[in-house]
Protein backbone atom coordinates (compact mmCIF):
# COMPACT_ATOMS: atom_id res chain seq x y z
CA UNK A 1 0.00 0.00 0.00
CA UNK A 2 1.50 3.85 -1.10
CA UNK A 3 2.55 5.76 1.92
CA UNK A 4 0.77 8.28 3.18
CA UNK A 5 2.06 12.06 2.35
CA UNK A 6 3.81 13.58 5.22
CA UNK A 7 3.52 16.92 3.46
CA UNK A 8 1.41 18.71 1.07
CA UNK A 9 3.23 21.88 -0.40
CA UNK A 10 2.12 23.80 -3.63
CA UNK A 11 5.15 22.87 -5.55
CA UNK A 12 7.66 20.31 -5.48
CA UNK A 13 10.95 20.88 -7.71
CA UNK A 14 12.96 17.57 -8.57
CA UNK A 15 16.79 19.07 -9.71
CA UNK A 16 18.65 21.62 -7.84
CA UNK A 17 20.88 22.83 -11.12
CA UNK A 18 20.63 26.16 -11.97
CA UNK A 19 16.87 25.05 -13.82
CA UNK A 20 15.40 24.21 -10.76
CA UNK A 21 16.95 26.62 -8.46
CA UNK A 22 16.03 29.40 -10.91
CA UNK A 23 12.03 27.45 -10.68
CA UNK A 24 12.09 27.12 -6.93
CA UNK A 25 13.37 30.79 -6.53
CA UNK A 26 10.69 32.24 -9.08
CA UNK A 27 7.98 30.29 -6.90
CA UNK A 28 9.61 31.35 -3.17
CA UNK A 29 6.18 33.10 -2.45
CA UNK A 30 4.25 30.13 -2.25
CA UNK A 31 5.06 27.06 -0.36
CA UNK A 32 7.78 25.10 -2.27
CA UNK A 33 10.20 22.36 -2.01
CA UNK A 34 13.43 21.79 -4.07
CA UNK A 35 14.99 17.88 -3.90
CA UNK A 36 18.70 17.68 -5.12
CA UNK A 37 19.91 14.10 -5.06
CA UNK A 38 23.33 15.32 -4.47
CA UNK A 39 24.94 16.45 -1.44
CA UNK A 40 25.57 19.90 -3.15
CA UNK A 41 23.42 21.88 -4.95
CA UNK A 42 24.51 23.44 -8.79
CA UNK A 43 24.55 20.31 -10.95
CA UNK A 44 27.03 21.47 -13.45
CA UNK A 45 27.50 24.80 -12.14
CA UNK A 46 30.53 24.17 -9.87
CA UNK A 47 33.12 26.00 -8.87
CA UNK A 48 35.57 26.30 -5.48
CA UNK A 49 36.74 30.12 -3.80
CA UNK A 50 40.62 30.16 -3.26
CA UNK A 51 40.97 32.85 -2.00
CA UNK A 52 40.69 35.75 -4.25
CA UNK A 53 40.34 32.71 -6.84
CA UNK A 54 38.54 30.04 -7.67
CA UNK A 55 38.86 26.64 -9.35
CA UNK A 56 35.73 26.24 -12.17
CA UNK A 57 34.77 22.58 -13.06
CA UNK A 58 32.05 23.21 -15.00
CA UNK A 59 29.42 26.03 -16.49
CA UNK A 60 32.01 29.52 -16.79
CA UNK A 61 30.07 31.67 -19.55
CA UNK A 62 27.12 32.95 -19.26
CA UNK A 63 24.34 34.98 -21.75
CA UNK A 64 24.67 38.80 -21.53
CA UNK A 65 22.95 41.37 -19.73
CA UNK A 66 19.54 40.81 -21.20
CA UNK A 67 19.23 37.27 -21.61
CA UNK A 68 16.90 35.61 -18.87
CA UNK A 69 20.42 34.47 -16.76
CA UNK A 70 22.00 37.81 -17.25
CA UNK A 71 18.14 39.25 -15.58
CA UNK A 72 18.75 36.59 -13.01
CA UNK A 73 21.85 37.64 -11.96
CA UNK A 74 21.72 41.05 -12.06
CA UNK A 75 18.26 40.06 -9.62
CA UNK A 76 20.06 38.56 -7.33
CA UNK A 77 23.05 41.21 -6.92
CA UNK A 78 25.78 38.36 -8.78
CA UNK A 79 28.31 40.35 -10.28
CA UNK A 80 29.09 38.87 -14.02
CA UNK A 81 31.47 41.37 -16.49
CA UNK A 82 32.39 40.73 -20.42
CA UNK A 83 35.20 38.15 -20.66
CA UNK A 84 38.25 40.00 -21.33
CA UNK A 85 40.71 38.37 -23.59
CA UNK A 86 40.60 36.43 -26.59
CA UNK A 87 37.96 34.26 -27.50
CA UNK A 88 39.54 32.10 -29.86
CA UNK A 89 43.21 32.32 -29.75
CA UNK A 90 44.82 28.81 -31.15
CA UNK A 91 48.22 26.52 -29.61
CA UNK A 92 49.38 24.46 -32.39
CA UNK A 93 51.95 22.37 -34.28
CA UNK A 94 54.27 24.05 -31.05
CA UNK A 95 52.97 28.00 -31.91
CA UNK A 96 50.54 30.23 -30.04
CA UNK A 97 48.52 32.72 -31.94
CA UNK A 98 46.39 34.58 -29.86
CA UNK A 99 46.52 38.21 -31.84
CA UNK A 100 45.14 39.99 -35.20
CA UNK A 101 42.00 38.43 -36.92
CA UNK A 102 41.04 35.33 -36.78
CA UNK A 103 41.19 35.19 -40.84
CA UNK A 104 44.90 35.78 -40.09
CA UNK A 105 45.43 32.50 -38.23
CA UNK A 106 45.57 30.21 -41.79
CA UNK A 107 48.95 32.09 -42.55
CA UNK A 108 50.53 32.45 -39.48
CA UNK A 109 49.97 28.95 -37.61
CA UNK A 110 52.30 26.65 -38.85
CA UNK A 111 50.94 24.16 -41.06
CA UNK A 112 50.89 22.50 -44.63
CA UNK A 113 50.02 24.94 -47.89
CA UNK A 114 47.02 22.10 -48.21
CA UNK A 115 46.07 22.67 -44.96
CA UNK A 116 46.23 26.19 -45.00
CA UNK A 117 44.18 26.35 -47.99
CA UNK A 118 41.65 24.08 -46.86
CA UNK A 119 41.68 26.34 -43.21
CA UNK A 120 40.66 29.61 -45.74
CA UNK A 121 37.96 27.49 -47.79
CA UNK A 122 36.33 26.27 -44.61
CA UNK A 123 36.94 28.84 -42.90
CA UNK A 124 34.99 30.96 -44.96
CA UNK A 125 32.01 29.09 -45.85
CA UNK A 126 31.85 28.56 -41.78
CA UNK A 127 32.06 32.16 -41.30
CA UNK A 128 29.04 32.87 -43.85
CA UNK A 129 27.14 30.16 -42.34
CA UNK A 130 27.49 31.91 -38.85
CA UNK A 131 26.65 35.04 -40.33
CA UNK A 132 23.34 33.21 -41.75
CA UNK A 133 22.55 31.66 -38.12
CA UNK A 134 23.10 35.08 -36.63
CA UNK A 135 20.38 35.83 -38.42
CA UNK A 136 18.17 33.06 -37.52
CA UNK A 137 18.95 33.61 -33.92
CA UNK A 138 18.41 37.12 -33.54
CA UNK A 139 15.13 37.52 -31.00
CA UNK A 140 12.27 39.21 -32.69
CA UNK A 141 10.10 41.38 -31.16
CA UNK A 142 7.50 40.55 -29.49
CA UNK A 143 7.98 36.30 -29.61
CA UNK A 144 8.63 34.36 -27.15
CA UNK A 145 11.85 32.20 -26.72
CA UNK A 146 10.35 29.10 -27.49
CA UNK A 147 9.64 30.08 -31.01
CA UNK A 148 13.23 31.29 -31.66
CA UNK A 149 14.60 27.96 -30.20
CA UNK A 150 12.52 25.97 -32.80
CA UNK A 151 13.90 28.53 -35.45
CA UNK A 152 17.75 27.59 -33.79
CA UNK A 153 16.91 23.87 -34.12
CA UNK A 154 15.32 24.26 -37.64
CA UNK A 155 18.67 25.49 -39.43
CA UNK A 156 20.97 23.28 -41.25
CA UNK A 157 19.08 19.98 -38.96
CA UNK A 158 19.34 17.77 -42.14
CA UNK A 159 22.64 16.96 -42.27
CA UNK A 160 25.98 16.66 -39.80
CA UNK A 161 28.36 18.98 -39.01
CA UNK A 162 31.10 16.79 -40.80
CA UNK A 163 28.73 16.52 -43.93
CA UNK A 164 28.96 20.23 -43.69
CA UNK A 165 32.57 20.92 -43.13
CA UNK A 166 33.65 17.80 -45.93
CA UNK A 167 36.70 15.72 -45.20
CA UNK A 168 40.02 18.35 -44.56
CA UNK A 169 43.06 17.97 -43.82
CA UNK A 170 44.56 16.35 -40.58
CA UNK A 171 45.00 19.90 -38.60
CA UNK A 172 41.97 21.79 -40.13
CA UNK A 173 39.75 18.79 -38.71
CA UNK A 174 41.56 18.91 -35.27
CA UNK A 175 41.32 22.34 -35.31
CA UNK A 176 37.61 22.43 -35.43
CA UNK A 177 36.78 19.51 -33.86
CA UNK A 178 38.67 20.96 -30.77
CA UNK A 179 35.99 24.04 -30.84
CA UNK A 180 33.54 21.90 -31.71
CA UNK A 181 33.92 19.20 -28.88
CA UNK A 182 33.23 21.66 -26.54
CA UNK A 183 29.41 20.83 -26.93
CA UNK A 184 30.64 17.31 -26.14
CA UNK A 185 29.64 15.75 -29.51
CA UNK A 186 31.94 15.14 -32.50
CA UNK A 187 31.17 16.88 -35.33
CA UNK A 188 29.81 13.29 -37.21
CA UNK A 189 27.54 13.79 -34.16
CA UNK A 190 26.57 17.33 -33.95
CA UNK A 191 23.36 18.53 -36.47
CA UNK A 192 25.45 20.93 -38.96
CA UNK A 193 23.10 23.94 -37.81
CA UNK A 194 23.96 23.48 -34.09
CA UNK A 195 28.05 23.33 -34.73
CA UNK A 196 27.49 26.21 -36.86
CA UNK A 197 25.76 27.77 -34.07
CA UNK A 198 28.77 26.82 -31.51
CA UNK A 199 30.69 28.82 -33.13
CA UNK A 200 27.94 31.93 -33.11
CA UNK A 201 27.53 31.20 -29.39
CA UNK A 202 31.30 31.37 -28.34
CA UNK A 203 32.44 34.30 -30.95
CA UNK A 204 29.79 36.34 -29.92
CA UNK A 205 30.58 38.74 -27.73
CA UNK A 206 27.38 40.36 -27.37
CA UNK A 207 24.27 37.79 -27.62
CA UNK A 208 26.67 34.81 -26.88
CA UNK A 209 27.74 33.07 -23.51
CA UNK A 210 30.95 35.72 -23.09
CA UNK A 211 30.64 36.75 -19.28
CA UNK A 212 31.80 35.55 -16.09
CA UNK A 213 30.68 35.76 -12.61
CA UNK A 214 33.14 37.23 -10.53
CA UNK A 215 34.29 34.80 -7.57
CA UNK A 216 33.25 32.12 -9.47
CA UNK A 217 30.07 30.49 -11.16
CA UNK A 218 29.29 29.13 -8.13
CA UNK A 219 28.37 32.65 -6.69
CA UNK A 220 24.94 32.28 -8.03
CA UNK A 221 24.14 28.77 -6.92
CA UNK A 222 25.01 30.13 -3.52
CA UNK A 223 22.96 33.11 -4.19
CA UNK A 224 20.10 30.84 -5.04
CA UNK A 225 20.51 28.46 -2.42
CA UNK A 226 20.68 31.46 0.46
CA UNK A 227 17.38 33.07 -1.10
CA UNK A 228 15.23 29.54 -1.29
CA UNK A 229 17.16 28.49 2.44
CA UNK A 230 15.44 25.53 4.24
CA UNK A 231 12.96 24.95 0.71
CA UNK A 232 15.97 23.67 -0.37
CA UNK A 233 16.57 19.54 0.59
CA UNK A 234 19.80 17.64 -0.24
CA UNK A 235 20.46 14.27 -0.71
CA UNK A 236 16.86 13.81 -1.31
CA UNK A 237 16.71 11.64 -5.05
CA UNK A 238 13.07 11.42 -6.34
CA UNK A 239 12.76 7.86 -7.65
CA UNK A 240 9.12 8.45 -9.17
CA UNK A 241 6.95 11.70 -10.16
CA UNK A 242 3.36 10.57 -10.50
CA UNK A 243 -0.15 11.90 -11.14
CA UNK A 244 -2.54 11.73 -8.66
CA UNK A 245 -6.22 12.76 -8.21
CA UNK A 246 -5.02 16.07 -5.93
CA UNK A 247 -1.70 16.62 -8.54
CA UNK A 248 1.51 15.06 -7.76
CA UNK A 249 3.21 12.66 -5.98
CA UNK A 250 6.90 11.86 -5.65
CA UNK A 251 8.61 9.12 -4.34
CA UNK A 252 12.06 10.13 -2.79
CA UNK A 253 15.07 7.45 -1.55
CA UNK A 254 14.63 6.57 2.23
CA UNK A 255 12.61 9.64 3.01
CA UNK A 256 8.44 10.03 3.16
CA UNK A 257 7.04 10.54 0.14
CA UNK A 258 5.52 14.36 -0.77
CA UNK A 259 2.33 15.36 -2.63
CA UNK A 260 1.70 18.52 -4.19
CA UNK A 261 -0.40 20.40 -6.63
CA UNK A 262 2.20 20.50 -9.12
CA UNK A 263 5.98 19.48 -10.13
CA UNK A 264 8.79 21.01 -11.63
CA UNK A 265 11.36 17.79 -13.16
CA UNK A 266 14.75 20.05 -14.00
CA UNK A 267 16.87 16.20 -13.56
CA UNK A 268 18.57 16.18 -17.39
CA UNK A 269 16.34 13.94 -19.74
CA UNK A 270 17.62 10.57 -18.98
CA UNK A 271 16.70 10.68 -15.50
CA UNK A 272 13.31 12.49 -15.84
CA UNK A 273 12.51 9.95 -18.54
CA UNK A 274 13.52 7.36 -15.98
CA UNK A 275 11.29 9.16 -13.00
CA UNK A 276 8.78 10.48 -14.41
CA UNK A 277 5.40 7.87 -14.65
CA UNK A 278 3.40 7.69 -17.31
CA UNK A 279 5.35 9.96 -20.17
CA UNK A 280 3.37 10.31 -23.60
CA UNK A 281 4.96 7.38 -25.45
CA UNK A 282 6.60 10.23 -27.79
CA UNK A 283 8.04 12.40 -25.28
CA UNK A 284 9.73 9.20 -23.42
CA UNK A 285 11.19 9.10 -26.61
CA UNK A 286 12.30 12.18 -27.34
CA UNK A 287 13.88 12.20 -24.18
CA UNK A 288 15.76 8.80 -25.01
CA UNK A 289 17.24 10.45 -27.70
CA UNK A 290 19.29 13.42 -26.07
CA UNK A 291 22.46 12.59 -26.08
CA UNK A 292 25.17 13.54 -23.46
CA UNK A 293 28.81 13.29 -24.36
CA UNK A 294 31.44 13.13 -21.27
CA UNK A 295 34.16 15.99 -20.23
CA UNK A 296 37.44 14.93 -18.46
CA UNK A 297 38.13 18.90 -16.65
CA UNK A 298 41.50 19.58 -15.16
CA UNK A 299 41.31 22.62 -12.85
CA UNK A 300 44.73 23.89 -11.89
CA UNK A 301 45.26 27.20 -9.93
CA UNK A 302 48.68 29.15 -10.31
CA UNK A 303 50.84 31.05 -7.98
CA UNK A 304 52.21 33.88 -10.35
CA UNK A 305 53.53 37.06 -8.95
CA UNK A 306 53.70 38.89 -12.25
CA UNK A 307 51.89 39.83 -15.36
CA UNK A 308 51.76 36.64 -17.34
CA UNK A 309 52.00 36.11 -21.18
CA UNK A 310 48.55 34.49 -20.84
CA UNK A 311 46.65 37.37 -19.32
CA UNK A 312 45.10 38.51 -22.34
CA UNK A 313 43.57 35.24 -23.54
CA UNK A 314 40.01 33.77 -22.04
CA UNK A 315 39.88 30.44 -24.57
CA UNK A 316 43.07 28.71 -26.25
CA UNK A 317 42.09 25.50 -28.01
CA UNK A 318 44.63 23.00 -28.10
CA UNK A 319 44.45 20.33 -30.91
CA UNK A 320 46.50 17.35 -30.74
CA UNK A 321 46.92 17.90 -27.04
CA UNK A 322 45.81 15.53 -23.95
CA UNK A 323 43.22 18.69 -23.33
CA UNK A 324 41.91 20.30 -25.96
CA UNK A 325 40.68 23.74 -24.66
CA UNK A 326 41.73 25.59 -22.08
CA UNK A 327 40.17 28.60 -20.36
CA UNK A 328 42.12 31.13 -17.88
CA UNK A 329 39.03 31.47 -15.75
CA UNK A 330 39.90 34.25 -13.15
CA UNK A 331 40.98 36.43 -16.14
CA UNK A 332 37.84 38.42 -15.16
CA UNK A 333 40.06 39.65 -12.07
CA UNK A 334 42.28 41.02 -14.35
CA UNK A 335 39.71 43.79 -16.00
CA UNK A 336 39.47 45.56 -12.58
CA UNK A 337 42.53 45.67 -11.37
CA UNK A 338 45.27 48.50 -10.80
CA UNK A 339 48.04 46.48 -10.76
CA UNK A 340 48.10 42.74 -11.32
CA UNK A 341 46.94 40.73 -8.71
CA UNK A 342 48.63 37.59 -7.58
CA UNK A 343 47.65 33.99 -8.66
CA UNK A 344 44.92 32.61 -11.33
CA UNK A 345 43.67 30.08 -12.65
CA UNK A 346 43.03 27.23 -15.73
CA UNK A 347 40.39 25.45 -16.56
CA UNK A 348 41.39 22.69 -19.22
CA UNK A 349 39.49 19.76 -20.46
CA UNK A 350 39.02 17.09 -23.23
CA UNK A 351 35.72 16.19 -24.37
CA UNK A 352 33.77 13.59 -26.21
CA UNK A 353 36.23 11.30 -27.69
CA UNK A 354 39.00 13.13 -26.33
CA UNK A 355 37.81 12.64 -22.91
CA UNK A 356 36.76 8.85 -23.85
CA UNK A 357 40.34 8.23 -24.52
CA UNK A 358 41.00 9.39 -21.02
CA UNK A 359 38.72 7.50 -19.03
CA UNK A 360 40.78 4.48 -18.14
CA UNK A 361 43.44 6.29 -16.57
CA UNK A 362 43.44 7.59 -12.96
CA UNK A 363 43.29 11.07 -11.42
CA UNK A 364 47.25 10.94 -11.42
CA UNK A 365 47.89 9.80 -14.78
CA UNK A 366 45.95 12.71 -16.22
CA UNK A 367 47.34 15.55 -14.15
CA UNK A 368 50.14 14.36 -15.48
CA UNK A 369 49.40 14.78 -18.80
CA UNK A 370 47.56 17.81 -18.61
CA UNK A 371 50.23 19.85 -16.70
CA UNK A 372 52.92 18.15 -19.55
CA UNK A 373 51.11 19.72 -21.99
CA UNK A 374 50.29 22.56 -20.09
CA UNK A 375 54.16 23.58 -19.63
CA UNK A 376 54.54 22.89 -23.42
CA UNK A 377 51.45 25.26 -24.53
CA UNK A 378 52.35 27.99 -22.00
CA UNK A 379 55.87 27.56 -20.72
CA UNK A 380 55.78 30.21 -18.02
CA UNK A 381 53.35 28.25 -16.35
CA UNK A 382 56.46 26.13 -15.15
CA UNK A 383 56.91 26.20 -11.19
CA UNK A 384 54.14 28.45 -10.60
CA UNK A 385 51.19 25.19 -10.35
CA UNK A 386 49.63 24.84 -6.71
CA UNK A 387 46.92 23.03 -6.92
CA UNK A 388 45.54 20.72 -9.81
CA UNK A 389 41.78 18.95 -8.90
CA UNK A 390 40.45 16.73 -11.44
CA UNK A 391 36.84 16.54 -11.96
CA UNK A 392 35.14 13.63 -14.75
CA UNK A 393 31.65 14.68 -15.90
CA UNK A 394 30.46 11.43 -17.36
CA UNK A 395 27.09 13.25 -19.00
CA UNK A 396 28.89 16.80 -19.50
CA UNK A 397 26.17 18.41 -22.18
CA UNK A 398 23.11 17.42 -24.00
CA UNK A 399 23.79 17.94 -27.79
CA UNK A 400 21.59 17.68 -31.14
CA UNK A 401 21.77 15.25 -33.43
CA UNK A 402 20.43 15.04 -37.14
CA UNK A 403 16.68 15.81 -36.70
CA UNK A 404 16.65 17.01 -33.18
CA UNK A 405 14.00 20.06 -34.47
CA UNK A 406 11.44 17.13 -34.63
CA UNK A 407 11.64 16.32 -31.25
CA UNK A 408 10.87 19.48 -30.09
CA UNK A 409 7.43 20.00 -29.83
CA UNK A 410 7.11 16.17 -27.78
CA UNK A 411 9.72 17.79 -25.12
CA UNK A 412 7.89 20.66 -24.44
CA UNK A 413 4.01 19.76 -24.55
CA UNK A 414 2.36 20.57 -21.88
CA UNK A 415 2.19 17.78 -19.25
CA UNK A 416 0.34 19.94 -16.59
CA UNK A 417 0.59 19.32 -13.51
CA UNK A 418 4.13 18.84 -14.60
CA UNK A 419 7.02 20.90 -16.03
CA UNK A 420 10.12 19.66 -17.63
CA UNK A 421 13.23 22.50 -17.53
CA UNK A 422 16.58 21.89 -18.28
CA UNK A 423 19.69 22.76 -20.60
CA UNK A 424 18.74 20.03 -22.59
CA UNK A 425 14.94 21.49 -23.98
CA UNK A 426 17.33 24.26 -26.21
CA UNK A 427 20.60 24.68 -27.14
CA UNK A 428 21.61 27.81 -25.11
CA UNK A 429 22.39 25.67 -22.23
CA UNK A 430 22.78 28.03 -18.54
CA UNK A 431 20.49 30.40 -20.24
CA UNK A 432 18.42 27.71 -21.66
CA UNK A 433 17.68 26.05 -18.62
CA UNK A 434 17.02 29.37 -16.81
CA UNK A 435 14.45 30.20 -19.86
CA UNK A 436 13.02 27.12 -19.41
CA UNK A 437 13.03 26.58 -15.70
CA UNK A 438 10.85 30.25 -15.55
CA UNK A 439 8.32 28.81 -18.33
CA UNK A 440 7.87 26.02 -16.13
CA UNK A 441 7.49 28.04 -12.83
CA UNK A 442 4.91 30.52 -14.68
CA UNK A 443 3.11 27.37 -15.74
CA UNK A 444 2.90 25.82 -11.97
CA UNK A 445 2.03 29.03 -10.68
CA UNK A 446 -1.10 29.53 -12.93
CA UNK A 447 -2.05 26.12 -11.88
CA UNK A 448 -1.74 26.57 -8.32
CA UNK A 449 -3.18 30.10 -7.63
CA UNK A 450 -5.79 30.30 -10.76
CA UNK A 451 -5.32 31.61 -14.03
CA UNK A 452 -6.66 35.17 -12.17
CA UNK A 453 -3.77 35.47 -9.66
CA UNK A 454 -1.09 35.19 -12.05
C1 LIG B 1 32.68 21.17 -18.22
C2 LIG B 1 31.43 21.93 -18.52
C3 LIG B 1 31.51 23.24 -18.99
C4 LIG B 1 30.37 23.96 -19.27
N1 LIG B 1 30.49 25.24 -19.67
C5 LIG B 1 29.38 25.99 -19.84
C6 LIG B 1 29.48 27.38 -20.06
O1 LIG B 1 30.58 27.94 -20.06
N2 LIG B 1 28.33 28.09 -20.24
C7 LIG B 1 27.10 27.48 -20.16
O2 LIG B 1 26.09 28.19 -20.31
N3 LIG B 1 26.98 26.18 -19.90
C8 LIG B 1 28.09 25.42 -19.73
N4 LIG B 1 27.96 24.11 -19.40
C9 LIG B 1 26.62 23.54 -19.31
C10 LIG B 1 25.89 23.97 -18.05
O3 LIG B 1 26.65 23.57 -16.93
C11 LIG B 1 24.52 23.32 -18.05
O4 LIG B 1 23.83 23.67 -19.24
C12 LIG B 1 23.65 23.76 -16.88
O5 LIG B 1 24.37 23.84 -15.70
C13 LIG B 1 22.49 22.75 -16.79
O6 LIG B 1 21.67 23.08 -15.71
P1 LIG B 1 20.43 22.16 -15.36
O7 LIG B 1 19.84 22.67 -14.12
O8 LIG B 1 19.57 22.01 -16.56
O9 LIG B 1 21.03 20.68 -15.13
P2 LIG B 1 22.04 20.16 -13.99
O10 LIG B 1 23.03 21.17 -13.64
O11 LIG B 1 22.54 18.84 -14.48
O12 LIG B 1 21.10 19.94 -12.73
C14 LIG B 1 20.31 18.80 -12.56
C15 LIG B 1 20.29 18.47 -11.07
O13 LIG B 1 19.38 17.39 -10.84
C16 LIG B 1 19.94 16.58 -9.82
N5 LIG B 1 19.28 15.27 -9.91
C17 LIG B 1 19.48 14.30 -10.82
N6 LIG B 1 18.68 13.26 -10.59
C18 LIG B 1 17.93 13.58 -9.50
C19 LIG B 1 16.89 12.92 -8.78
N7 LIG B 1 16.46 11.71 -9.15
N8 LIG B 1 16.33 13.55 -7.73
C20 LIG B 1 16.76 14.79 -7.33
N9 LIG B 1 17.75 15.46 -7.98
C21 LIG B 1 18.31 14.87 -9.06
C22 LIG B 1 21.41 16.56 -10.15
O14 LIG B 1 22.19 16.14 -9.04
C23 LIG B 1 21.65 18.00 -10.55
O15 LIG B 1 22.03 18.80 -9.45
C24 LIG B 1 29.10 23.35 -19.11
C25 LIG B 1 29.01 22.05 -18.63
C26 LIG B 1 30.15 21.33 -18.34
C27 LIG B 1 30.03 19.93 -17.81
Amino acid sequence: MARAPAEIPDVVVIGGGIAGLTAAHALRDRDVVLLEAADRAGGRIFSERRGENWLNFGAHVFGGEHSSSGQLLRELGVRAEAVPGRLAAVSLNGKLVSTGPVESFPFRLPMSLRSRAALVRTGLRLRLAVRAYAKIAAPRDGENPAARQQRMLEFMDDRSFAEFSGVVPEDVDLLFRSTLTRSSGEPEELAAGYGVGYFHLVWDRKGGLSRNILGGSGVVIDALAAALGDRVRLGARATSVTRVASGVRVEIEGAEPIEAKAAIVATPAYTTREIVSDLPTDTAAALGAIPYGPYVVGSILTSETAAMPWDDIYALATPKRSFSMLFNTTNVRRAGEAARLPGGSFMVYAAADFARRLEHLDDAAIEAAFLADLHAVLPATRGIVEEVVIKRWNAGLPFPRVGRAALQERLTRSLAPIWLAGDYLGTWYTETAVQTALAAAAGARALVTGPDRI
